[in-house]
């Protein structure tokens, strides 16, 4: 413990400026962000997030996937055994979290960078590019062996949209462990 003279203590202009620094870069945070939208999906076997955010590291848009919005849910399947007719599974039924994201932004993503925990799939990285997205980071790219995948790198090397992923500090997600712990201590 430093014992300092108080005279000097008080007297002194620096005492104020401790090192400081985020848990956090922004890629992490933002990712973090779609892992939490991800969490927020109704379905029970694929969970996908994403996040929109323009050059100055504001938050545009975010989504998940799940059913058409307003729809009676109870109305359609969550199941995907595609030995059932299209009209039975949930594929026929789902919007996927990139379209969600861009179908509820108030504003234009055009330079905008998506964190997303899945590579897109085709159909997403059309509405991706076509909105002018210059980036994609994503988490996982598990489908990567699948034509629609091949077909979203093809849109977006087509059109200029970077894509690269993202790995996780190893301490990052213990150090949010204790912070969650930190904040609910406080209740
Ligand atoms: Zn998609």
């Amino acid at each position: 413990m430093n014992l300092k003279p108080i005279m000097e203590t008080k007297n002194n202009p620096n005492i104020n400026f401790v090192d400081a620094k985020s848990a956090l870069s922004w890629d992490e945070y933002f990712m973090l962000q779609a892992m939490i939208a991800a969490f927020k999906s109704k379905d029970p076997a694929t969970k996908v997030g994403s996040v929109f955010v323009d050059k100055n590291n504001h938050q545009i848009t975010m989504g998940y996937n799940g059913f058409v919005a307003g729809i009676d849910e109870s109305q359609v399947p969550w199941g995907k055994d595609k030995s059932a007719p299209l009209e039975f599974q949930k594929y026929g039924y789902v919007v996927h979290s990139e379209a969600n994201a861009i179908l509820h932004s108030s504003r234009s993503l055009e330079g905008a960078r998506a964190y997303v925990t899945l590579f897109p799939c085709n159909e997403c990285a059309k509405l991706i590019a076509s909105s002018k997205v210059k980036e994609v980071i994503y988490l996982s790219d598990k489908h990567q062996e699948t034509e629609s995948n091949r077909i979203a790198k093809k849109i977006f090397e087509l059109s200029s949209v970077s894509f690269r992923p993202l790995t996780f500090r190893p301490e990052i997600l213990l150090n949010l462990t204790e912070h969650l712990q930190n904040l609910l201590s406080d209740i």
